[in-house]
Formats: structure tokens, sequence, C-alpha cells
């Protein structure tokens, strides 16, 4: 002890008791054997100040001390008034006979001493509650007698010690009666935390506590318990600042406490409870007092904790802290959620007055009228209970007393401005909460609104009510609240024990390697869903642990990532990270499997089945659920993401290789996938798990490694570089002399090679900017040096097979080879060949035939010197087999070589003309119906118009046009059984380019125009509303049955929207009335592409059905859906097809002057306008497709420079 607590005392001249400055000063102990006294008084601060620059001490820095005198008032003024003080000598401590003079300080809480009447700090404090006894002991002394400690203080004169023993008494007679006695003497029963911490300066640790608006220092827990402290903290005058990652300060006026944290992690968490008791020293208890005033909002609303010391200002109720936090989750549109501490400024008097008209009591009236016992909640209820219940209550609006004219939008609203002239909020609160329209029209212009008619009347509660819920959102009981489901279902209980090595926790993802140095072996124990590590496994407590059901991810890290060869990583709910480490790969694989078991829900277990790298929850939204994210159980393996959807029953499974799309928001955190028919969006609830699983689902995307299975692929299984680099040959280099033998640019080649390993998704072959004769050598050198190489492992039977003298063994070899190629092999092999053989047909432009291309593609596929032609010799045979071995319908071909010879031809006839960049296109325009002799090439420049498409066509055919043909274009989707009739100024370009293979234009006549111009002609105002049947799309993973239902229907200038609840829409006559009831769904009518035709697969009801899709405008957030409407009649489906093309096009569905405008439009020859030309294609792959598209949406302007 005497070695510990001894005293640095400073080399210097000064006696022993000169130098209180000691660090052990301030643990000023009665028990202490050492023997020095304070002859030197000096505050805290004089001491540090003194001794910071003598050598032997470790005192405060420099920082520590404010320079600034200390105010001399009471830095509290709301602290309690003191009874006595003045100088008393305080007993010496042991083996010491000098007393030592104290400023002793006597309040109602606590006798203090000083070691000056200035010191704001004392050396000690002694709740007035743990004092049993004060007892006269000889001359002029006294002793104040504590549960198991006595001070003796010695008075200037008995009368001055009778006086304080008075006192003293009377306090502690006091305090006893007002005070159960506490066992342990405490007086923070409810602290916000405490633990050990570092004061710097200071040897021993100090045992902290941070209680409400103080802060207490002990010396020990053990005096923590007896009450006994060192000195507390006025939080009203501190304030915290971040040092290191686990120093911190805590600054007053009077001195910079320079705390250190046994981690940063714990760090953060002391910051943010002294943060929390500054906040609650510096609250404002005036409006809580007042809200307080009305009994019912003395307990939460939600769960009936005592003191709420928060509220929705909007909702009027009242609730408590973690209630509160499942407000915030709601948002702002549902919950305002204000402290009634803290922010001062909301709490008008209105505002104030409001909350005693209304309070939790009247608000539950409303709110909680039907609230089964089983849902309620109560003090104890977990966070996951109260989220469920807040979102019942106030979101779906489940518990509330439903208003008779609920569903009776009008009546709802009318009620509601008669409601606000009166002084009754309380029918105004469920009037509003049941659908009344806060913004209605009241049919007064002087007074156009609820707000205003309030106002008028003087209705200050009215209007203070209204205008907090201007924006608020009704409840909705359809919308389906995710609740996680998935999440519930209990993982099955593991226990699993040994040794890990573990770093220490972090709050950001790792980056750099760990030595082994930096981890610390720890006994491990898995049970009954907690993790915890302890120092050995003789230990019985534990240094630290995890609740499973806080863990969200587990990340098992490629092997020899840190020092220890297999390392994991768990995060935690709360934003932690912790690494654990083995050599043994088994004990890894078995922690991995355990840990796994016991925070993966039973409902999701399949995945654990799989060799992850990744396993965890995530928030996710599809398409069909905008509105809310819902929890989804993710697990990567490989670049297949596997995925278990709530309410789903089977993982399903997205290859990331194959992605169309992947992109991350980086505004709002959320990581788009864009596969065929899906588009998923991953958000990011907690940034750190979330951060890892975008690095590696990014890296599960592009390719993972040097064979063709590991590169990024094109849906028909292509590696998308091979396919880009054929189709942009096919464009412009086959009429290029000597395409695959002249070499390219080297570095130009090895850059574009290096862009395509980087994310072959990202590269856009351009004319203009990348040379045919680059891209060819990039396709070469692709394929030799893929590992294992296009033939993969059998390569030598391919050569072998050219031993075969006779052509037919030959070929029938070769086919039996390529039954045996992988599925990626067999796709790339037939493509490349493809593109082959279509380069030696025209080998009378290109110079190149069967053999050059043999001799050229021999070595590079087999990725051999070349010296013998056997490999040559089997390219050879491939391209001139090629229909024979891969089995290839003659009439695709034939057509594939047909367009390939009309983009030559054209090319050919086009002079090219300076500058670069897209022009027109070529494109296939049936007349009639799709056939061949039907079929007509066009070029379409970006300004070409339907009806102008519609008159090149008859033009070429000579046909005449009479004045009721409605000649039409129509967009013809043959695989989708439904068309389109372009509109007349429609740009034909862009329809073009959204065309898949399986749609084409056609030319005819449109037979319902005549009776949908007669339709229009009879309507005043263009809207319309009635009854259809509805089928929405597939569900994002296409298994949801879909069946038609019958939905209400409202269109109108801007919108379409469906409404569920028809027997209260029906009732209604105005259908601006019902616009302002809630649709179930909605979408902007711009967006929409309404078709005529249902597949028939679908099973249509009726045949008078219309396919609509719709498109979002946002180009960040691309979204696709497809759904269907079916009318009873053929007239009800023209006159919704009639409206819709009518608001689509702003009133003109059909050309005023029709034969007029095709004249006009004949007055200037298509072909002399415009110059360059780019082609594509006419009948590529849908991807091929797709990619123009693509190109063409991410730079629509393209199509316009050269206008
Ligand atoms: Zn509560």
């Amino acid at each position: 002890m005497a070695s510990k607590m001894s005293l640095m005392v400073p080399k210097a001249t000064k006696p022993r008791y000169n130098s209180l400055c000691s660090d052990d000063e301030l643990l000023d102990d009665d028990t202490n054997c050492y023997e020095s006294v304070s002859v030197k008084r000096g505050s805290w601060i004089d001491d540090f100040d003194s001794i910071s620059s003598s050598q032997n001490s470790i005192y405060l820095p420099i920082t520590g001390h404010v320079s600034a005198p200390p105010p001399r008032e009471d830095p509290a003024s709301t602290s309690v008034p003191v009874i006595k003080m003045g100088w008393l000598d305080k007993n010496p401590p042991q083996g010491s006979l000098i007393y030592q003079r104290r400023w002793v300080k006597l309040d109602a809480e606590y006798l203090r001493y000083f070691d000056n009447e200035k010191d704001i700090y004392s050396k000690r404090i002694i709740p007035t509650v743990s004092i049993t006894g004060v007892v006269n002991v000889g001359e002029q002394k006294f002793e104040v007698v504590t549960h198991n400690r006595t001070f003796l203080f010695r008075a200037e004169s008995d009368s001055e010690r009778s006086e304080w023993v008075m006192v003293l008494k009377s306090c502690v007679g006091v305090s006893r009666a007002r005070t159960s006695l506490d066992l342990t003497f405490n007086p923070c029963v409810s602290y916000e935390m405490k633990g050990y911490l570092e004061l710097r300066g200071l040897r021993s640790k100090l045992y902290t506590v941070v209680c409400a608006d103080k802060v207490f220092l002990y010396k020990n827990t053990e005096d923590y318990r007896l009450g006994i402290g060192i000195t507390s903290i006025d939080m009203n005058v501190g304030n915290v600042k971040e040092v290191d990652r686990r120093a911190f300060d805590l600054t007053t006026p009077y001195r910079i406490f320079s705390f250190v944290a046994d981690t940063d992690q714990l760090k953060d968490q002391w910051v943010e409870a002294m943060r929390n008791s500054i906040a609650e020293a510096l609250s404002n208890y005036e409006v809580a007092e007042r809200i307080w005033a009305e009994p019912s909002n003395q307990i939460c609303a939600d769960c009936s904790t005592d003191k709420p010391e928060w509220a929705a200002i909007n909702l009027a109720v009242v609730f408590c802290k973690r209630c509160a936090g499942e407000h915030r989750g709601l948002g702002q549109s549902i919950s305002k959620v204000r402290s009634l501490k803290m922010d001062k400024k909301v709490w008008t008097e209105d505002l104030i007055q409001l909350f005693l008209a209304l309070g939790n009591e009247r608000a539950n009236q409303f709110w909680a009228a039907n609230v089964p016992p089983s849902e309620a909640l109560t003090l104890n209820s977990s966070s996951e209970e109260r989220r469920r219940f807040i979102t019942a209550k106030y979101r779906e609006g489940k518990y509330r007393r439903y208003h008779p004219l609920f569903g009776n939008q009008r009546e709802l609203n009318n009620a509601l401005c008669i409601n606000v002239q009166s002084s009754d909020v309380c029918e105004t609160l469920a009037l509003v909460f049941c659908g009344a329209d806060v913004s209605c029209d009241t049919g007064d212009p002087e007074l156009p609104s609820p707000i205003a008619l309030a106002q008028h009347h003087g209705q200050n509660l009215q209007l203070e009510f209204l205008t907090q819920n201007r924006n608020t959102e009704v409840p909705r009981s359809e919308v389906k609240v995710a609740i996680d489901r998935v999440h519930y279902m209990a993982p099955t209980s593991v226990t699993h024990n040994g040794f890990l090595f573990k770093t220490a926790s972090m709050a950001r993802p790792i980056t750099e390697k760990k030595g082994k140095e930096e981890f610390s072996r720890r006994w491990c124990v898995l049970n009954d869903g907690n993790f915890s590590y302890y120092e050995s496994d003789k230990n019985a407590t534990p240094n630290g642990g995890l609740k499973m059901k806080e863990i969200v991810c587990l990340a098992v890290n490629p092997p020899e990532t840190h020092g220890y060869d297999h390392t994991f990583e768990l995060y935690s709910d709360a934003e932690r990270l912790y690494l654990f480490g083995t050599d043994n790969p088994e004990t890894m694989r078995e922690w991995v499997k355990s840990i796994a078991k016991s925070f993966i829900p039973a409902g999701a277990e399949d995945l654990l089945l799989k060799d992850f790298e990744r396993i965890g929850r995530l928030r996710y939204k599809d398409r069909l659920n905008r509105e809310m994210s819902r929890l989804g159980w993710f697990c990567l393996v490989g670049s297949s993401l596997h995925i278990r959807l709530e309410e789903h029953t089977a993982d399903e499974t997205i290859d990331l290789q194959k992605l169309l799309e992947l992109s991350i928001q980086p505004e709002n955190e959320v990581l788009v996938l864009v596969e065929r028919g899906r588009t998923l969006y991953i958000e990011g609830e907690r940034k750190l798990d979330f951060q890892g699983w975008a690095a590696a689902i990014q890296r599960a995307a592009g390719s993972s490694g040097d064979t063709l299975s590991q590169q990024q692929l094109t849906e028909a299984d292509i590696p998308m570089i091979v396919e880009r680099c054929i189709h942009f040959t096919t464009q412009y280099g086959l009429t290029s002399e000597g395409i695959y033998r002249k070499s390219g640019v080297n570095s130009k080649i090895a850059a574009l090679l290096e862009e395509f390993r980087r994310d072959a998704r990202c590269v856009w072959l351009k004319e203009g900017e990348h040379q045919v004769d680059d891209v060819s050598n990039v396709l070469k050198r692709f394929f030799r040096d893929i590992e294992e190489g296009l033939f993969g492992q059998e390569a030598h039977s391919w050569l072998s097979a050219t031993a075969f003298s006779d052509e037919s063994s030959r070929i029938c070899q070769y086919r039996l080879l390529f039954s045996n190629l992988p599925r990626v092999n067999q796709a790339t092999l037939r493509a490349l060949v493809n593109h082959l053989y279509c380069v030696q047909r025209f080998a009378d432009l290109n110079q190149m035939n069967l053999h050059n291309l043999a001799i050229v593609f021999g070595p590079t596929l087999f990725q051999a010197d070349g010296k013998d032609y056997s490999a040559g010799r089997v390219i050879e045979d491939l391209i001139q087999h090629y229909v024979t071995i891969f089995d290839v319908n003659e009439l695709q071909l034939k057509k594939q070589l047909d367009e390939i010879t009309y983009i030559i031809k054209l090319r050919d006839n086009l002079t090219p003309k300076a500058g670069t960049g897209s022009g027109d296109f070529i494109c296939t325009v049936y007349l009639e119906e799709k056939k061949e002799t039907a079929e007509q090439h066009v070029k379409i420049p970006a300004t070409m118009t339907a009806a102008e498409l519609t008159f090149e066509i008859l033009d070429r055919r000579k046909i005449t046009v009479k004045e009721k043909d409605y000649w039409c274009c129509f967009e013809v989707n043959e695989k989708e059984e439904m068309e389109r009739p372009l509109h007349y100024q429609e740009k034909v370009l862009p329809i073009f380019h959204s065309l898949g293979t399986d749609s084409h234009l056609l030319v005819k006549k449109h037979f319902s125009m005549e009776a949908m111009l007669v339709y229009l002609a009879s309507k005043v105002e263009v809207s319309k509303h009635g009854m259809m049947k509805f089928r929405e799309e597939r569900s994002l993973l296409g298994l949801s049955t879909g069946s038609f239902n019958d939905r209400y229907f409202i269109l109108t200038s801007t919108s379409l929207r469906l409404y569920k609840e028809v027997r209260n829409l029906q009732k209604l006559q105005s259908p601006e009335l019902q616009c302002s009831n809630r649709p179930e769904r909605e979408w902007p009518v711009k967006c929409l592409k309404v078709y005529h035709g249902i597949k028939k697969k679908l099973r249509p009801p009726t045949c008078w059905g219309l396919t609509v899709v719709y498109e979002s405008e946002k180009q960040e957030k691309q979204e696709r859906q497809q759904w269907y409407l079916c009318c009873d009649t053929q007239n009800e489906m023209r006159e919704w097809f009639a409206t819709f093309m009518s608001i689509q096009n702003g009133g003109r569905v059909w050309p005023a002057e029709w034969l007029k405008s095709r004249a006009a439009s004949r007055s200037v020859p298509l072909d002399t306008r415009f110059g360059n030309v780019s082609l594509i294609p006419l009948r590529g792959s849908e991807n091929e497709m797709r990619n123009s598209v693509a190109a063409f949406t991410a730079d629509p302007l393209a199509l316009f420079r050269n206008v």
C-alpha cells in the first residue's frame, strides 16, 4: 500500500510535507499511511500548475489547466443551498500526528471538504444519507460515523464544534427520514454509466460514475458501494472533447479532467454518457413539469414508464426514451419526436396547452382504443416488441378507434371543417387520423382550408394541431408492414467453446493486415445465444461478450489476410466489428458454423449449408415494395448471392457475374443490383457491415479469376468481353482488310484489355474512340491468355481429331467433344465460330478467308506456337462445318448474313463525313404483317416520327391512303402478345432502340381509331374512372401466383390510381373527391406505356385486355413494372385506351389534317438530310439489343448531335 500510494515528491529542496502536489493527494485517504500533510493550501489547479514542470511528476499536462481564474460564484445555480461551512481540522492519516486543515461544506445532500475555500472540487464527498451518527469526542472534536468509516474533525472552539454537531445531526435526521436507506448508501440509483477510468496524472484508476447531471469520482468500487466519494463534477459547466483513440477531456471552467478509457469502444461510451449528462444538466424541466401537470402525461403513452421526457408533437402523446427511439424510426411524416427538456424552442404556449388538452389519456382513447392485452407493452418490453407495437399503433393505426365516418372522405372532410370551429381537439384528432384531409377544400374562398377556419374562429389549439399535422401520413392498415418474421424464428441454440485469438473491437472496417501481436488469446464460449470471451479457461468472469441476436453479419476472410492464417469477422448491431483468428482451419470452420447457426434464424437455415464467405441480414427493397424495406438474409458464396427474403419459402440466387448493372448510390447508401427481370435495392441500414457487403458483392460481381467461367458473363453465358468485341467487329470491321491479322496499337490493346478485366460491364466500345484492329486484337489476346483455354482440358483431343482423314468422322468427333465442353465454353465457342463464319463470308472485302482465319485463330485458341497446323485445321473445320457441328438453323444464318450484307452495303454507300458519333440506324419495318415479303429496311434519322415512318413505308409500297384509313405504326411484341400504336408524333428511333428481339415495328391500319376519336370528342374533360380487373406481374423472384382481381381505377391528367376498397369509393360521385383518398397504388401517367393485348398464358378473364408497362423516370433508379388490366367490353377498353392516349399527348390523338401532313413530310427527302450513319445489327442477340439500348440511355443526346 505504502509504495503504491506514496508521494511523488519533487526532487527539489521542498520539504516533503510541502509537496501536496502528489497525484495521490486527490485520494486524500484516511486509511492511507503516508505522513505528508498539506501546508500549502493551493487549489487543485494551483497544485497541478506548480508541478507540471517538475521532472518527477506525471501530472496533468499543460492543457489540463485552465488559465482563466475560476469564478468565485457557486457554479451550479441550481445546487442545494449550503447549510454550514467553515475551516475544520481533519484527523491526520494513519501514522501522522499533524491535523489537516480543511474547508468543510455541508448541504442537505453531502458533507464535503476541500483544500481551501476557493476549491470547486472536493477531496471527499460523503452523502448525508450514509452518515449513521455524529458524536462528540473530547475537546473540540467530533466524529462523523458512516457505515464502516469514521471521520474525525477538530473545530477551533467548543461552540463551533457544537454548532457543527447540531446541524449535522439535524441534517442526518432529515435525510434519514426522507430517504429509505439504500443498502449501498449510494445516491446514484440510476446511473448512466460507471466503471474505472484513468485520470491523467493519477497513477491509479478511479471508479467513475456518470449519474444524471453529475459525474462522481470514487477511489474504487468499494467506496462507491459505500457512497464515499472523492468529488462530484457538475455537468452544467462541462464540455466533453475527444482527444485520441482512448482519451477524452472533460473540461470545466475550473479544471480539465483528462480521462483515458480502457478501450476505444469504452471511450465512445463514456463520451456519449457524459454528453448525455451535460444535456441532462442543461435541460429544462420547466416544459416537462408543465406537461406532466396532466397526470396521464406522467407515464409513457406506449409502455407506461414513469416521467416520460419525449413527445410526438403531431400525435400529442408523451413517451419514454426507449419508445422515443422507435417513434423516430417511423419517420417525421408519422411521428415528430421532440424532447420535453432539450427542444426548448418548439414548446410554444399553444403546443403545451394542446398537450394538456389532449395528453396521453385522451390521445390513447383514440390511438389505443383496441389494444389486445397480448400486444400491449410493459416497462420491460424489448426494442423489437416496442418497434412492432409502435409501428402497428401509429403507422398502421391498428388499435385506433374508428370514426363513424371512416372511409367516407367527403363526410370526413366536412366534419373536420365544422369541428375545427369548436374547441373539441379530440374530435379533430380522430377525424384527421381516420383520413380527414387537413388541407381539404372548405368551399369558402375566404377561408379555404380547415387551418384558416380554425384561425378565423380563434381556435388556437385546433390551429396548432392542424399545423403540426399538415404533412402527416395518415395510418394505413392495408400497408403491409415489414414485420421481420424470419428474424423472429429463433435460431437453434448452439454450444461451442475453445481458444481463439481476438483483437480489440473496432468501429471501422479493417483495411490493414493485423499482425499476430495485435491478437490476444481468449477462451471463448458460445452458449445459449451468448458469446463470451475469458482471459483463460480458468477464469469465471468474462472479459466481454456478444449477444448472438445482435450479430448482423459474419464474414470469413480469405486465408492469410492477417497474422493468423484463418480469420473471421463479426459485425454487431451497434456497429462494432470483432476480428477473431486461429491457425487451425478446422477450428475456424467449427466456430464459423456454430456462430452462424446461432444467429441465423431457423427460417433461413438452408443458407448455413453453403460454404459462404459472408452471411447476415440486410434490409432490402424491390420494385414492388419500394415504400418500405424488408428484412432478408443474405449469403455470399463465390459469385452467387443467395437470398432468403421475407415471406418466401425458398432461397433465391443471384449470379452476380451476370448482373446487368451494379451500382452504389452513395448519398443514401443503397446497393442496386439489376438482373434481368428484377432489381434489388439493398440498403445500408448500418454503415459498417454494409460497407463490407458492398465491397464483397462488387468483388464477386467482377471476374473472379482467369478461366472462362470466372469472367463476367452475358445471359447467354458468353464472357462479356467476347461478346462486346464480336459485336463491335461485326459492326465496323467486316470490311476492314486483314481484320484479325493486322496488329493494333500495343499500348491501346493492353489498356483496353485491362479495362475489360477490371469491369467488363462498364466498357462500351464506340466507333471513333476504339479502332477495329485494337478491338480484334483484344479478343485474340483474351483467348490466348485465358486459363485452361477455350477448349479446356480436352484441347489435345480436339487436336488429335484432325488425324481422322474422313471428314464425317472428324465432324462426328468435334460434335462429341463440343457436347462435353463446359457450358460457358460451349456458348463462347459457338458465338466465336459464328462470328468467324460471318467474317470469312465477306472475305472478298476483308481478305480473310477460311484458311487465313484458321492460321490466326488456331494457335490463339489452342494457345500453341503455330508450328503445327493441326490447331488451324480444327478451326478451319469448325468454321467450314459450322452449320453441321453446331446444329445451326440455316434460315436464321441466312437472315443474319443478309442483314450483315445490308449493313455493309449501306455503309459502303454512305460517304463518311468528318467527325464521329452516332447518326442514323437502319431498322426493319413490316407492312401489315410480319413476313419476309412485307419486310422493309428503313434508315431512321433521330428526328423521324411515327407518322413519317408510316408514310415512308406506304410510299415505298405505293399504297393509296384514304381519309378514314387510320394507318399507324405499331410496336408489336410477339412474346408478350401485345401491341401499341405509336403516337403520330412519337420519335421512332428511341422506340426502335428499346425493342427486344421479340418485338418489331409494323405499319397497319388502326381500326379502333375512329371509335376512339368519337369517344374523346364527346368528353368535356379527359379523365376516367371505373372498375377493371387487375393483375400484377410476377413478383420479384417470380414466386407469386398472380390472378386478376377487381380494382377501382381513377385516371386523371397526371396519374393513374388504383383503389382496393371499392365499397366506399363507388358511393362517391366526383372523381376529384375520390382522388383525395389514398390509393393503394399510384403511377404518373407519363411513365406508363399502354399496350393492347395480354399474354394468353396469364388467362385474362376477357379478351379486352391492356398490358401496362411502367418505367420510372429517374436515371439512377431505373425501374420497370408490367401489369395487366382487363375490361368487360371492347368499348370500355377503347375508352380507357383513348383516355390514356389523349392525356399522354395533350389531347392530340390524331393529326387534324392527316393527308396534308403526309404531303409535307414528303417534301424533304429523308436520305439527304443526314450524313454519318452508324449501324447496329438488325437482329443480334437480345444482349446486343440491350447493349445498344443501354448505350442509348447512357447518352441519349448522342443521337441528336449530328442533326
Ligand atoms: Zn415507453
